[in-house]
């Protein structure tokens, strides 16, 4: 027994990671599987493409690298969050497609129920009632999908977060269950009693007959059938994908933060035993553990990679994301330009859904570099104004940040993010620190890795970037970005 494999189940691809005993990467797969979208801002996924895919990915991991199935200990999942299914109990059907986290069909159910209940949903869940988290889309297929009510009621049907449905398909209908950390982005769980909370299922009209039970990250949920894989395997870990990066970069201790820097930023603060209620548009979720869970603090933005891609796809500026960072150190500074790249509103902790981008500061000099400059710092700026949020509601500094996610390979980026901050930034060799999360739990659980903690002391092949600018120089930076900041959502107040 040498090996954990994580199956890492994204919302474009299928992943599969082999980890040895120390945990190292030693093989991955990927299978990408197709987005549906029915109508303007619907996404959906075919529930059998998410579990087709996954399947594939396994295999393939397993065949590539020539691994035995005997030779793996233990199979751990990290998940896209909040994705809603429901199936059959008895045949294991789902009766409509996965409502994918990004699905904004409920968002006009959501703003009505916010305007009576936000208070009480963020005092047991400690979520803004939004389409985004899972409840509203359970109730929408109950609504909407025939005799899907009476049939749930009857006891008739699950429900579960991709986690739970691959788990019941892996255990052949055996288990059905989910983890803390995905139990709590339902906006159905009580944070604090860690139970599924009978007054919110009863405010969204889900019968709680059909919810999965729920575990500790790392735990007991069962094994595969035979049939599968030839040989069961134990399944000793489930997680959402951001809980498991926070654990993958061994994020275990209170005051611990990382930022994943992907198509948006996610980052996530360790509280410890300690639910921070936000004052500044964070949200208060479960952090992964072995026993009963840590609490975090977030915050999103939701433009971070994507302004890359933007300059690649919408301005032709350049042709691939990695030549940003040249373009950005060939010139010393911006020259005064500042991009928000609100193109979808902001996320944390400025909560503006109608303001839109702006680029600002143009003369008659900017050039190209200037503009792929602003653009990667404003990554860097809005993860500051997370940072400081966090920093606010803790009343303490953050002095370091682990960073994980596709445009964290950016060293201009990240020596940015570190002088802005005004702290260290320390990026992992290993970059699959979701999959990683996954396959600490599952590897902890079933007791082949013993110390993570020597792992976090000797944090081998990590890159740290200090900060080097001088106070005077990040101030007038900081300066300029809330100048921007403040016109970009005054603009938007006046007209
Ligand atoms: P996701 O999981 O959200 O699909 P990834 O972690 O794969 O995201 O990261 C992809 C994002 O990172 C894209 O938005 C891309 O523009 C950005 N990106 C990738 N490489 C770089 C780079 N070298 N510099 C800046 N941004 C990059």
């Amino acid at each position: 027994m040498e090996y954990v494999i994580a199956l890492d189940q994204g919302t474009t691809s299928s992943r599969a990671v082999l980890f040895d005993a120390e945990g190292h990467l030693v093989a991955k797969a990927q299978r990408e599987f197709p987005q549906i979208y029915p109508k303007p801002g619907w996404v959906e996924h075919d529930p059998k493409e998410i579990l087709s895919s996954q399947m594939q990915a396994l295999r393939a991991v397993l065949a590539e690298s020539g691994t035995d199935i005997s030779q793996v200990a233990a199979i751990g999942i990290a998940n896209q969050r909040e994705t809603v299914l429901v199936w059959d109990r008895y045949t294991g059907r789902p009766i409509y497609n996965a409502i994918v986290w990004q699905c904004r069909r409920t968002a006009e159910y959501c703003e009505k129920v916010k305007q009576h209940h936000e208070k009480f949903v963020y005092e047991r869940t400690g979520l803004n009632i939004d389409a985004y988290f899972s409840a509203s889309k359970l109730k929408w297929i109950l609504d909407n999908v025939p005799f899907a009510r009476e049939r749930a009621e009857k006891g008739d049907l699950l429900f579960g977060t991709v986690d739970s449905y691959l788990i019941w398909h892996l255990t052949g209908g055996k288990v059905h269950a989910t983890d803390y950390t995905n139990a709590s982005r339902t906006m159905l769980f009580n944070i604090h009693t860690l139970q599924w909370d009978a007054e919110l299922c009863r405010l969204f009209g889900i019968p709680m007959a059909m919810l999965p039970q729920v575990k500790p990250s790392g735990a007991d949920y069962g094994k595969t059938r035979r049939e599968i894989l030839g040989e069961s395997v134990q399944i000793c870990a489930a997680v959402g994908d951001q809980q498991g990066a926070l654990y993958g970069q061994l994020c275990f201790r209170p005051g611990d933060v990382k930022n994943t820097y992907g198509t948006g930023c996610f980052l996530l603060m360790n509280t410890g035993k300690k639910a921070v209620v936000s004052e500044n548009g964070l949200i208060t979720t479960l952090a992964a553990s072995l026993g009963t869970p840590d609490y975090a603090l977030e915050g999103s933005v939701f433009v971070g990679g994507a302004v890359v891609q933007w300059l690649r796809d919408g301005l032709g500026l350049i042709k691939a994301a990695p030549e940003t960072e040249a373009l950005a150190e060939s010139v010393p500074d911006t020259g005064g330009v500042v991009l928000v790249p609100a193109f979808v509103g902001l996320g944390a902790p400025h909560w503006d859904s109608e303001c839109r981008g702006m680029l600002s500061g143009i003369t008659r000099g900017t050039t190209r570099e200037h503009i792929v400059r602003a653009a990667l710092e404003s990554i860097a700026f809005q993860t500051f104004d997370m940072v400081n949020a966090m920093e606010q509601d803790l009343r303490i500094g953050i002095d370091r940040l682990c960073v994980d996610g596709g445009a964290s390979t950016n060293n201009f980026l990240m020596q940015f993010q570190a002088d802005i901050l005004s702290a260290e930034v320390a990026r992992p060799e290993i970059s699959e620190t979701t999959a990683l999360g996954a396959a600490y739990l599952a590897g902890q659980y079933c007791g082949l890795y013993k110390d993570l903690d020597k792992k976090r002391e000797s944090a081998k092949g990590m890159k740290v970037f200090r900060p080097r600018m001088s106070d005077a120089e990040r101030t007038e930076k900081l300066r300029l970005w809330e100048e921007a900041l403040q016109r970009t959502m005054y603009k938007y107040k006046i007209r």
